[in-house]
């Protein structure tokens, strides 16, 4: 008997049935799987919770390994159920080519390298995670790789840092945890034509809300993690773009062994089809629990891109469609003890050092995401102890409303 043959299309550029030009809703993309044939017929793609693949001919092995016939040797170069979810996302992101990495930091390491590949300059969004800082210092200023901030938004500091010359610039479509939006649209247009490559970390807006490399993003990163994932249950990055960085991406994964699990993949899979789902209702349900909380006494301002009052309403209007995400900051009257009485007045939310779970909950930026900043730079992007990141979750919005508003009455300073 033979064994089942995979399916003879090259990894990571399955297409989606409709083809390319054919204009599908993201609610119909998201659920819909990449075009293929699983062996007996599965209805979706089986695990592959395997490490390596056999075979009965030398000839034919090393045929794959020169690429001239399609197939997987070993996990670590590559996977079928990690290669689905990777052609899910690049569906979404509408890119030419994805890979999965086991992580979103181990997406945004090996997306830093294969896009600047020997040291130079990087520029950092002002705002960007507290992991990618932690990421730029620990590993690559070491290396000789350099570290300079920007604020987005500012366009003489943006040109200033520009013409210094950076090899790369970090960016984040939403920022953690003030909802800053970045002006893509202006801002990759200039790096580029400073000769700066552009790496996008869209975890925050996901495809839903934008779509990165319809500005000209070199690379978009996601951490899976989060939205994607969405169920607080796995640990895993993406990377998309052209077929160019993808493949030199995918060749990094592979020597450098920051491999996706497949069951962690499989999972994100199942996740990632009800991505426009979840997002609708977690934006929808953010939009209303901002609004309704933004006069409380208890607090000094709420942040979230979908308010007027937000510094960055107009840029959000711009860059996001179908809302604003489902991430909002709450500054709380009274620093650190009012967010503890806060945190231990809600009922229903949980403290999760994370985001993007079906369920709502809230971190402490100081605390958590961003403890590798200094006080001082901290301060400089906003993060003060009373400061509480929401990631809203799918929940009826009503219980939402009366959990916060009772648990910041609480926390209110006497
Ligand atoms: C969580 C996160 C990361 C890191 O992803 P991991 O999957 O935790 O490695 C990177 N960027 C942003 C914006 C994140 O929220």
């Amino acid at each position: 008997m033979g064994r089942v043959a995979w399916p003879a299309k090259k990894r990571y550029r399955w297409r989606n049935e409709f083809g390319e030009g054919i204009h599908i809703d993201i609610h119909t993309q998201a659920v819909q799987l990449p075009a293929t044939y699983w062996p007996q017929n599965s209805a979706v793609p089986p695990l592959y919770q395997t490490a390596a693949y056999t075979y009965h001919s030398v000839d034919q092995v090393d045929r794959i390994f020169l690429g001239e016939e399609s197939g997987y040797t070993y996990t670590r170069g590559g996977n079928p159920t990690s290669e689905t979810l990777a052609a899910l996302v690049r569906d979404l992101e509408g890119g030419d080519g994805a890979v999965v990495a086991a992580s979103g930091m181990g997406a945004l390491l090996v997306g830093i390298m294969t896009l600047a590949p020997k040291p130079t300059p990087i520029l950092l969004a002002r705002e960007v995670y507290g992991g990618s800082v932690g990421l730029v210092r620990q590993v690559l200023e070491p290396l000789g790789y350099s570290l300079n901030w920007v604020d987005a938004r500012d366009e003489m500091a943006i040109r200033a840092a520009l013409s210094k010359g950076p090899g790369l610039l970090l960016v984040e479509t939403i920022s953690n945890p003030l909802g800053r939006v970045s002006p893509l649209d202006t801002l990759i247009p200039a790096a580029h034509q400073a000769g700066c490559k552009v790496l996008v970390d869209n975890t925050f807006a996901t495809p839903y809300h934008a779509r990165p490399l319809q500005w000209g993003a070199d690379l978009v990163m996601h951490s899976v993690t989060k939205f994607i994932g969405g169920h607080s249950d796995l640990i895993l990055g993406v990377l998309v773009g052209s077929d160019k960085w993808v493949d030199r991406a995918a060749s990094l994964i592979n020597v450098m062994g920051v491999t996706p699990d497949p069951y962690a993949s499989w999972l994100a899979l199942r996740g990632a089809r009800t991505l426009a789902l979840r997002m609708e209702r977690a934006s929808e349900n953010a939009m209303t629990l901002a609004a309704m909380l933004k006069n409380h006494a208890a607090l000094v301002k709420v942040y979230y891109p979908g308010l007027t009052s937000h510094p960055d309403y107009a840029i959000a209007r711009r860059i996001l469609s179908r809302g604003f995400g489902a991430i909002f900051a709450l500054h709380l009257k009274g620093g650190r003890r009012a967010v503890e009485r806060f945190a231990s007045g809600l009922k229903l939310v949980p403290f999760v050092p994370s985001l993007g779970d079906v369920m709502t909950t809230i971190s402490h930026p100081a605390v958590a995401s961003h403890r590798e900043l200094s006080a001082e730079e901290q301060e400089t992007v906003g993060i003060d102890d009373g400061v509480v990141r929401v990631s809203v979750g799918i929940e009826n919005v009503r219980d939402l409303i009366e959990d916060f508003g009772s648990a910041l009455t609480e926390a209110e300073p006497v």
